[in-house]
């Protein structure tokens, strides 16, 4: 789904028919540590940008929303895990380089 900002996200969910007025984001939902969302925070969320440059199956996202400098704002935190090799991703985007070492990246310069 589309998120107000524009990218598709397939965390954030929207119902407006028949009245509703309703805006989520899953992946934030899945947190209870997290601080409350609102719909300002995929503004800059990088949720999107990763999920389009790294589709890899293992990796989990978790996310959370903390409050911005002396309060103002909200952005999201993320934390990425690869559950195959079961550790901590420090680049989402590119992934923990487990499954996409040299071969896919030698099939994206031949395609
Ligand atoms: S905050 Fe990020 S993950 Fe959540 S719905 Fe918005 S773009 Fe998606």
């Amino acid at each position: 789904m589309r998120t107000p900002y524009g990218q598709e996200c397939r965390y954030y969910y929207a119902d407006f028919n028949r009245g509703r007025n309703e805006q989520l984001c899953q992946l934030v939902e899945a947190n209870p540590a997290s601080e409350p969302w609102i719909p300002d925070v995929c503004k800059e969320c990088p949720v999107p940008s990763i999920v389009r440059a790294n589709a890899c199956e293992h990796m989990q996202l978790r996310g959370r929303v903390v409050k911005g400098f002396l309060g103002f704002g909200r952005k999201m935190i993320i934390e990425a895990y690869c559950a195959k090799v079961q550790r901590k991703v420090d680049e989402p985007h590119v992934g923990c380089g487990e499954c996409h070492g040299d071969s896919q990246i030698a099939s994206l310069f031949n395609e």
